[in-house]
């Protein structure tokens, strides 16, 4: 069994730690506040294939809460360390916590955490996920204007999305698809929807605050390559029911068909599989 490794951004370097050995104070204030940023990295065949993408949505995080950030090379070299000699046999989510420290302009935190992805998680990729559309209570327009509310932003502030899950699972459901005050479809609590109908794949539009997904934007990018037109669409939840297949995408699970809706049964008309050559590419 593969366990869990940490590394911490120290003096200039990544420093590998025993995973039990405290590397955050009480006083830091991603614990306190939930007051910084994180991306979740898939570790395949002993690498990071697509951490440019987590590199990019990290910085453009780390700006929208103007967080200081220690550098692309920084986090490189914790994710690195940690993925040296990892078996390539087994798939890892890497964790890369970015945190605003003791704040006053003290330096941020940064740590990385690579564990095996849990075995639930692999199932569910597998054989697909059942739903519950749950509202947000936002406006789909409200985070566009509001910024302090940090919309498209990844915060350490899951909590939300976490106690989103457990109703979910209160309601016999793996997985929530979010839904803004007036109906329109967001995105999961870990993943972005992606729908396919009229020939076309669809995503809801970032502009609504949702997080943009790197799993989806490799995926619309393949398809369009590929002669599959693609299509950033305001859609509701009847739009979902209505569609050929709908998947929830994310870079640990990859694509993940949803084959209950709101306790109703739906099928993916067979197109999981070229989904899924496309994200592999
Ligand atoms: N939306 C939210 C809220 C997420 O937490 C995630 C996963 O990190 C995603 C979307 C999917 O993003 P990605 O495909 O980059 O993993």
């Amino acid at each position: 069994m593969t366990s869990a490794r940490v590394a911490v951004w120290t003096d200039g370097g990544a420093r590998v730690v025993d995973p039990t050995e405290p590397v955050v104070t009480a006083l830091d204030l991603g614990l306190g506040r939930g007051d910084g940023c994180f991306e979740s990295v898939l570790v395949t065949g002993g690498s990071t294939p697509q951490l440019a993408g987590h590199l990019t949505r990290l910085r453009r995080s780390a700006a929208l809460m103007e967080l200081a950030h220690p550098g692309d090379d920084a986090v490189r070299a914790v994710v690195g360390a940690l993925v040296a000699d990892w078996p390539g046999e087994v798939d890892g989510a890497c964790r890369v916590f970015l945190t605003r420290g003791l704040g006053d302009g003290t330096p941020p935190t940064l740590l990385a955490l690579l564990a095996p992805v849990p075995a639930e998680t692999l199932r569910q990729r597998a054989q697909g996920v059942a739903v519950v559309t749950l509202t947000l209570g936002l406006a789909a327009d409200v985070r566009a204007a509001s910024p302090w509310l940090l919309g498209g932003a990844k915060t350490l502030s899951y909590a939300v999305n976490m106690a989103a899950l457990r109703e979910a699972h209160r309601r016999g459901a793996d997985d929530v698809v979010f839904t803004s005050l007036e109906g329109q479809l967001l995105e999961g609590p870990t993943s972005t929807v992606v729908w396919a109908a009229g020939g076309r794949l669809h995503t809801p539009p970032p502009e609504t605050g949702i997080l943009a997904g790197t799993t989806q934007a490799r995926l619309f990018a393949a398809a369009e390559a590929d002669g599959w037109p693609t299509a950033v669409t305001p859609g509701t939840v009847a739009d979902l029911h209505a569609a050929d297949a709908v998947w929830l995408l994310s870079g640990i699970r990859g694509a993940t068909a949803v084959v209950r809706l709101d306790g109703a049964q739906r099928g993916d008309a067979g197109l999981t599989p070229r989904v899924r050559e496309l994200l592999a590419g």
